[in-house]
């Protein structure tokens, strides 16, 4: 059953000089329980697509949808009110940078005890232990000391095992985690990864992770969507990505990860080019200009979502059956 599913959601952002059109038609769906990797680089709308969900844009930004439904319940007819009810009971976040999601001034145990008094209306004793007990789920040593210290006696992994605890702290049915782990050293890095699918097969929660980094997800993740230049180029299962991808954006993305196994002395490719500029974004697909298999017809018309099988979707020209067969070469 389906968790999450919005359908053509749209974001702009009216600033001085015009309208940044930061999501373009993205459709997609969670299920209860699963966990997706939305994947791309900076500015290509995957954050924003998240926090639109989530209402939490500021008020400049515009959000159009045909439909926002979470958990059966459609958060575009949801108030401000009704929306902050659900996030940190229903729906946790985890952000990239701890340091400014945590307060300075309150200890580690009050950040903890407070999405607990306010949402499941706990008295200060219940909510001191299940703060005790949340600090030793996220395996953080001598839980009772470092419940009385500030964030800043935390190293980086340590707060984000803080950050984790306080998403994690009302039992939320989802948890978006947007960059949890690119401030963090790489060995740290994949600590956190492990905790996040310990807690995933723990608490059978639905987990939406947002990174730029494909290897990030490839331990976590079933489905993937990559994203570019506001749209969903492709989508498929971990499996189908990273096996058989078919948008040249995606083998972008492939071929600039290393490879576990291979030529220690390989280079990996860079995609050249820049992101396109969304006060105007390209008129047809957003990767014409960096796409070395560009055609014609890819810088007039915006290219069609084709379906391969239902799981995997491409958004590009090269899927029309009259298209020259191109592969990627591994
Ligand atoms: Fe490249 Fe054209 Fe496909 Fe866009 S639609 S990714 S430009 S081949």
């Amino acid at each position: 059953m389906n968790l999450l599913e919005v359908k053509n959601l749209n974001t702009s952002f009216k600033i001085g000089v015009g309208t940044v059109q930061a999501v373009r038609g993205v459709s997609f769906h969670v299920k209860e329980a699963e966990s997706i990797g939305i994947v791309g680089e900076s500015g290509s709308g995957k954050s924003v697509t998240m926090l639109s969900v989530m209402g939490l844009l500021p008020n400049y930004a515009t959000i159009t949808a045909d439909s926002l439904l979470f958990d059966g319940k459609e958060l575009t007819k949801m108030t401000p009110k009704e929306l902050r009810a659900l996030h940190g009971s229903d729906i946790g976040m985890i952000f990239q940078d701890p340091m400014t999601s945590l307060n300075p001034l309150f200890t580690v145990q009050n950040q903890l005890m407070e999405p607990l008094r306010i949402h499941q209306h706990m008295n200060r004793a219940q909510a001191k232990a299940r703060a005790l007990e949340l600090l030793k789920l996220v395996e953080i040593p001598d839980p009772e000391a470092r419940l009385k210290q500030y964030p800043h006696e935390f190293s980086g992994g340590m707060r984000q095992r803080v950050m984790i605890a306080i998403a994690i702290a009302c039992n939320p049915k989802m948890v978006i985690a947007d960059e949890p782990t690119t401030a963090l050293d790489v060995t740290i890095q994949a600590q956190i990864l492990d905790l996040l699918n310990h807690l995933k097969r723990e608490m059978n929660t639905s987990i939406i992770m947002i990174t730029h980094d494909l290897g990030v997800i490839a331990s976590m993740c079933s489905r993937i969507l990559v994203m570019y230049g506001g749209i969903i180029c492709e989508e498929g299962t971990a499996r189908e990505i990273f096996y058989d991808a078919r948008h040249p954006y995606t083998w972008g993305l492939l071929n600039s990860i290393p490879k576990i196994h291979g030529d220690p002395n390989e280079k990996l490719i860079p995609i050249h080019g820049t992101p396109p500029d969304m006060l105007m974004p390209p008129k047809g697909c957003p990767f014409a200009p960096r796409c070395e298999y560009c055609m014609p017809v890819c810088r007039e018309y915006m290219p069609p979502r084709t379906v391969l099988n239902e799981t995997h979707a491409v958004t590009c020209h090269l899927m029309h059956p009259k298209a020259p067969k191109v592969t990627r070469e591994v």
